[in-house]
């Protein structure tokens, strides 16, 4: 069976935000624009479609990381869900190893904030192209050269729009198209109409401004395109299109859209830039893998190269039971075929294969390169492994995890709760490989230890609902024993460990570098939130 959607026609990207920016509503609409999801449900009313656990909707965070796919003219979008909570950086982490572009969504009231600082950095860490979509243009207060600005003052990235909104706020109308000079309005039930028309008068040496600006920043991606740039000759939107590709995939050029999610104005236009610049598979980096030898190698992006693939998910589906989340990089599998997890040296078999539309499953036969599907009936897979072809052993890059940080008791009231907790605490370690649990000896207590106190509040929180076991809870104790990557950045300084604010506040640790001087070592940690903020702020 020939595969459905070329290469060149397939994107995995994430969808990032600080909290409340508008990403859940975001998704919601390309979920509904696709023609998947046909019923729009409000976010935070536990209707959502990416929200799967019942706890996210309560908390209104998103802390799982799953992945949708979607259609879009001809393309296949697979939608990798980072979470958008600053402290699971983790989640992020892991989502973000997997995905080859990502929209970044902003509140068209803040620009930047916080968290979007630190899920850009790691995107940048991960060489994840980007563009920017501000959201949120009907709201009070919304500024979209505001927002633009802050892109490049507090994120110093090299960025332009490629977008000017019509009107804001209440009379916030639809957007202008600066690269084809047009605008674009949402029209009908749900904006699933775009028509197009004139430019406002009042917006066109603005626009013109910055197609200009657009023009020179692309110059720098291409000489041909730099030449007719200075020689004053008007480049074609397709050259426009063709340049802006290269200089996004290339990762350090950012251009920002502009819309409503909310108001159905705008989604579409950032499911076709998706698709004009956001790389496909082929345009990333082949990744890189070691051979049982020993000798690096890399996985290019394509069906005739050996299977290999990395788990970054595992999730436990009501229905189906536990799902392996996983990116094909190289080769294809078929479903009931076995594979080799070469990072724990076991076979395994692909029981079924399938991928999430919205909130439906899909059975599908075959995976290719570049895919991203989920595998039911794998026993021993956990996020990070490798699975390739058993007779090409290779094992990918790595996914690194943070030591936990933070720990604390607990002790089942009863007898039957103690047989439960045992179970219950396999399952969970398994799904997540920054939370640990053993036995302490002295004391004979259960202990579990995570990334942070938000992180045990939340494995508490699905013992207690998801597995009925009942337990006393005793206090969180900072419970360091590693180094961490980051260490060398935040030398002598607190820095806020990832991993949220719990009942007692964050939890701050400072490194040093130890004796020898060849790394560094962990010094000290306060749990509370009583380290002046300028004092810890890490210096990356
Ligand atoms: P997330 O935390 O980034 O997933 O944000 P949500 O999508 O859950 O949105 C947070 C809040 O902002 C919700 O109350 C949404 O209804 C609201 N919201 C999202 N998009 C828009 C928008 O375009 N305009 C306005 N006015 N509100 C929005």
């Amino acid at each position: 069976m020939p595969r459905e959607y070329t290469l060149d026609n397939t994107r995995n990207i994430g969808i990032m935000a600080h909290i409340d920016a508008g990403k859940t509503t975001t998704t919601e609409r390309i979920l509904f624009y696709t023609g998947v999801n046909h019923k729009i449900g409000e976010t935070h009313d536990g209707a959502s479609t990416m929200d799967w656990m019942e706890q996210e909707a309560e908390r209104g965070i998103t802390i799982t990381s799953a992945a949708t796919t979607v259609h879009w003219k001809g393309n296949r979008i697979n939608i990798i869900d980072t979470p958008g909570h600053v402290d699971f950086t983790v989640e992020v982490e892991r989502s973000l190893r997997v995905l080859d572009g990502a929209v970044t969504v902003l509140d068209a009231k803040a620009g930047v904030e916080p968290q979007t600082e630190t899920v850009w950095r790691q995107a940048t860490a991960y060489g994840v192209p980007r563009i920017v979509f501000v959201n949120k243009m009907d709201s009070t207060g919304a500024d979209f050269i505001m927002s633009c600005n802050t892109i490049i003052d507090r994120l110093g990235a090299k960025s332009c729009p490629i977008q000017l909104p019509i009107g804001a706020e209440n009379e916030f109308k639809g957007v202008v198209d600066i690269i084809e000079r047009k605008a674009l309005y949402n029209e009908g039930d749900k904006g699933i109409k775009i028509v197009e028309g004139e430019v406002p008068e009042d917006l066109v040496d603005l626009m013109e401004d910055y197609r200009q600006k657009l023009l020179e920043y692309l110059a720098d991606y291409d000489e041909d395109f730099m030449m007719m740039v200075l020689e004053g000759e008007e480049p074609s939107i397709e050259e426009i299109k063709r340049v802006l590709r290269i200089a996004v995939c290339n990762g350090d050029f950012f251009p920002v859209l502009c819309g409503s999610a909310y108001k159905d104005k705008g989604v579409q236009m950032v499911l076709d830039a998706v698709v004009d610049y956001l790389p496909s598979p082929v345009d990333v980096p082949a990744i890189q893998g070691t051979l049982p030898d020993g000798t690096e190698t890399v996985r290019h992006s394509s069906d005739d190269e050996p299977f290999s693939a990395l788990a970054f998910k595992i999730m436990t589906d009501k229905y189906v039971g536990k799902l392996t989340f996983f990116r094909v990089y190289s080769g294809t599998a078929d479903s009931g075929s076995y594979v080799l997890n070469s990072t724990k040296d076991q076979r395994e078999r692909f029981g079924r294969i399938v991928q999430m539309h919205a909130n439906q499953r899909h059975e599908i036969p075959k995976v290719y390169a570049g895919d991203i599907a989920a595998a039911v009936g794998l026993k021993n897979t956990t996020t990070g492994d490798t699975l390739c072809d058993p007779d090409n052993e290779i094992i990918l890059e790595k996914m690194e995890f943070p030591e936990p940080v933070i720990e604390l008791s607990l002790e089942p009231k009863t007898k039957a709760d103690q047989d439960k907790m045992g179970l219950a605490l396999a399952k969970l370690a398994e799904e997540d490989p920054t939370f640990k649990t053993y036995t302490n000896k002295e004391t004979g207590q259960t202990i579990i230890a995570g990334v942070g106190e938000l992180h045990l509040d939340i494995i508490v929180d699905r013992l207690r609902r998801e597995f009925n076991v009942e337990a006393n809870i005793g206090k969180p104790q900072v419970a360091y024993r590693e180094t961490i990557r980051k260490a060398a950045e935040c030398e002598g300084k607190y820095i806020r460990q990832s991993g949220g604010k719990g009942q007692y506040g964050h939890v701050w640790i400072k490194f040093e570098p130890n004796e020898e001087g060849k790394g560094y070592e962990f010094v000290d940690a306060v749990v509370g939130g009583t380290v002046p903020r300028e004092y810890i702020k890490p210096t990356n």
